[in-house]
């Protein structure tokens, strides 16, 4: 006999999210559910026992502070599949679970003769958490292949379509970080990969590693593995030490406050921006205000990449909280620079 799915089968009570958060932090969830179908989602969420308490939408937990126990339902999404589901004269397009791990996809992509996400090879976290934060690297954000999205509206109960337009890709920003916070939960995401494929081959530590490999014009999957190279040398692997990428944004200044920091600090690099203003690089003020490397109780700057925070064992939220408040502040005192944090604060310390 078939059992329709209930959302007692779903829903879980006191949860423990240390495994759901790369930056390995203690919490727990009042209530917990993985979803992979909307017919779930909607019976967790008519369920009487979660009416009213605040929700909390997962993926990877790769940009997670957890900052305490979390009050309400935690939403963990676990809608998988990726297909090719069209292809015109110009370019494939491709979708992807939102719970599809993000490498995997990327790589999946380029094996399949898709190519344009290689410079995004090895971000952590997963394919419905990718818009969120429009992740980027290495000269290339996922806004310029992505095409539409669907998501579930947690507060109307429905599915929703949206276009790139709607997204309000922003840098490490959109809708879904502002307007649109905490109200959806991202189930599919749709790419638009040209069949003319141009490699972005502009950042140095890439081009250094193509030039140190013999390899002048890429494939793909040589750009992908440059990438991956790259990355395993200066950043943690979460699998090994807690943390959540970088954690500052890169912060942008206009042109006199440039050219003030500039004079006083022969070396600052910066780099130009469309509207005229000046991006620096905050893992470069970071490790200038001496903290690459320096820990603040079991949390620290990584050695390698200031700009990455991470847990070296048995930091709380309210650590990692402390140690990039004084991040903060050694860099504002030092360059009047103020430093935004990247992950999403969510708890009650
Ligand atoms: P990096 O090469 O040490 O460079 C420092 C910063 O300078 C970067 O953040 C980058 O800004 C900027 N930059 C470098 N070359 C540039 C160029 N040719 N044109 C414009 N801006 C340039 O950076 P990294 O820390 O090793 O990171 C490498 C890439 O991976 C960066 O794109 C970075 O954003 C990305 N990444 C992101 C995360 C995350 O959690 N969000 C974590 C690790 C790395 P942009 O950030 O604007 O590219």
């Amino acid at each position: 006999m078939s059992h329709a799915t209930t959302s007692a089968d779903l829903l879980r009570q006191n949860v423990a999210l240390d495994s759901f958060n790369t930056l390995r932090l203690p919490a727990r969830a009042a209530w917990f559910a993985a979803v992979d179908n909307v017919d779930g989602l909607r019976a967790i969420l008519d369920d009487p026992r979660i009416q009213g308490l605040p929700r909390l939408v997962i993926g990877g937990g790769s940009n997670l502070v957890l900052t305490g126990d979390f009050p309400g339902l935690v939403l963990h999404v676990a809608f998988h599949g990726r297909t090719r589901v069209q292809e015109d004269a110009e370019a494939f397009y491709i979708r992807a679970g939102g719970g599809e791990n993000w490498h995997d996809f990327v790589r999946w992509t380029l094996e399949m003769g898709w190519p344009g996400l290689e410079n995004l090879s090895l971000i952590p976290g997963t394919v419905g958490a990718a818009p969120v934060q429009n992740i980027g690297a290495y000269g290339l954000e996922m806004a310029e292949y992505f095409y539409s999205l669907r998501a579930y509206d947690l507060e109307t109960g429905k599915t929703v379509g949206f276009d790139k337009r709607d997204c309000a890709f922003g840098y490490r920003d959109s809708f879904f970080k502002q307007a649109g916070k905490g109200r959806y939960l991202i189930a599919a995401v749709t790419f638009r990969l040209p069949k003319k494929w141009k490699p972005v081959t502009g950042y140095v530590d890439v081009s250094r590693e193509l030039e140190a490999q013999g390899i002048a014009a890429p494939t793909p999957l040589q750009l992908s593995d440059a990438v991956i190279a790259v990355r395993r040398r200066k950043l943690p692997d979460p699998a090994e030490i807690g943390n959540a990428g970088s954690f500052f944004k890169n912060p942008v200044v206009s042109a006199e406050d440039h050219a003030r920091l500039a004079a006083a600090h022969p070396g600052l690099p910066s780099y130009p921006q469309a509207d005229g203003r000046m991006k620096l690089a905050a893992g470069w003020l970071i490790e200038q205000a001496g903290w690459k490397g320096r820990r603040l109780g079991p949390v620290g700057c990584y050695e390698k990449q200031a700009l990455v925070l991470v847990n070296h064992g048995g930091a709380t939220g309210a650590d990692v909280l402390a140690a990039s408040v004084a991040v903060r502040l050694d860099v504002r005192a030092r360059f009047g620079v103020d430093l935004e944090a990247e992950p999403v604060f969510v708890g009650s310390a």
